[in-house]
């Protein structure tokens, strides 16, 4: 098929076809594709040292030092919510995101394919990082944002060096015209949401976790994440099934999705509620603004499959949630994250989440970047 070890699957259907930067969608099913490795035998954690099957070699990625974030135990919430709570520390990445991770291996595959002018849409942090890492890799960006993300995102983006363009309207507008500006001006559409690399990157975060906790009796039961895309979701899971951990001493963490009231498709499906996203609002929490996520039955059949539920909360919970990880635990956290935080006092009381359980919520974003919650 091709030299590399891996191919391109789709998504949802058995379609297969070998790797490039300019396949984005299944020819059959229109959905988006995901990286299969020929060989799984690279897949190996030992205490301390990581190997993990990725579509580049270690010597061409393109780094800002992401990565290896530290994990830290909350234990004033641990002991109000009677569970063994951590929380990895995923604004510790170069730009303050978890999105670091997606970009090193995309913009490395990119880089490495010869592409030198990519085009993105992003509600703020993907859009801050892919910049950084393009400026790295000397590859021109174009990055749209819808013009209500915060300030100190949108100049995070330009101060990297990215084409900068603020769309009006919903965050899904910046998409389409993200694509429309590619399709006219012949630049690659590097979507951090369709990329197939992006969530080889992500994944990583996933491994860490299986190191991190590899020989403790908190490995964690359930991880609870803020989903809008599904970029971390879909990584983590995909690290997981790589590393077959229902065959070893380890189980498959149950891995919940948490959605705004006001934006929630995956919620919407899952429970058929009449939310549907010409009647979305606006929500606090940007990086999960996302009404049409293009990966949305992808995540749907994993969440299922992997016993997972969803979970929506109020604006309210959201900052209240906000505030709490600040002066109870002394982490200032995104409102996109603080949103997963605060699912988790409604899958304690719906029994999903047992008293005395290991759960592991990501810091996923740094909380300086929007606006103050006080
Ligand atoms: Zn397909």
């Amino acid at each position: 098929m091709n030299n590399s070890n891996y191919f391109f699957k789709c998504s949802i259907c058995e379609f297969r076809t070998c790797p490039s930067s300019d396949k984005l969608n299944c020819p059959d099913c229109h959905s988006p594709f995901d990286v299969n490795y020929i060989s799984l035998e690279d897949a190996k954690i030992k205490l301390n040292s990581i190997k993990i099957p990725l579509p580049i070699n270690s010597a061409s990625i393109v780094s800002l030092g992401e990565g290896n974030t530290p994990t830290i135990k909350l234990d004033n919430l641990s002991d109000k919510l009677e569970i063994k709570l951590s929380t990895k520390l995923e604004y510790f990445n170069p730009t303050g995101s978890f999105k670091d991770r997606g970009s090193s291996i995309m913009i490395s595959c990119l880089k490495k394919a010869g592409i030198k002018e990519i085009a993105e849409d992003s509600s703020g942090n993907a859009g801050a990082s892919i910049s950084a890492y393009s400026s790295k890799a000397q590859i021109r960006s174009h990055i749209f944002a819808p013009s209500s993300a915060p300030t100190a995102k949108i100049n995070q983006i330009k101060v990297y060096g990215a084409n900068t363009y603020l769309v009006e309207g919903p965050r899904d507008q910046a998409t389409i015209e993200a694509i429309t500006f590619a399709e006219n001006h012949g630049v690659t559409y590097a979507s951090h949401n369709l990329s197939p690399y992006f969530i080889e990157g992500t994944k990583i975060f996933g491994y860490e976790i299986f190191r991190d906790f590899y020989d403790s009796e908190n490995f964690p039961e359930h991880i609870i994440l803020p989903v809008g895309n599904g970029s971390l979701f879909l990584g983590v899971l995909k690290s997981f099934h790589e590393l077959f951990l229902d065959n070893k001493i380890h189980k498959i963490p149950k891995i919940h999705a948490v959605q705004t009231e006001s934006i929630q498709p995956i919620y919407s499906t899952i429970f058929k509620t009449d939310w549907n996203p010409v009647n979305q609002t606006k929500t606090i929490a940007g990086g999960i603004a996302v009404a049409t996520p293009p990966r949305l039955n992808q995540i749907v059949k994993e969440l299922q499959q992997n016993d997972g539920t969803c979970e929506i909360v109020s604006e309210k919970e959201i900052i209240e949630w906000q505030l709490a990880l600040a002066n109870q635990e002394g982490l200032y956290i995104e409102p996109t994250s603080a949103a997963a935080f605060a699912g988790i006092s409604k899958l304690i009381e719906s029994k999903v989440i047992q008293k005395g359980a290991s759960v592991l919520i990501p810091s996923t974003g740094i909380g300086l970047k929007d606006l103050s919650p006080i």
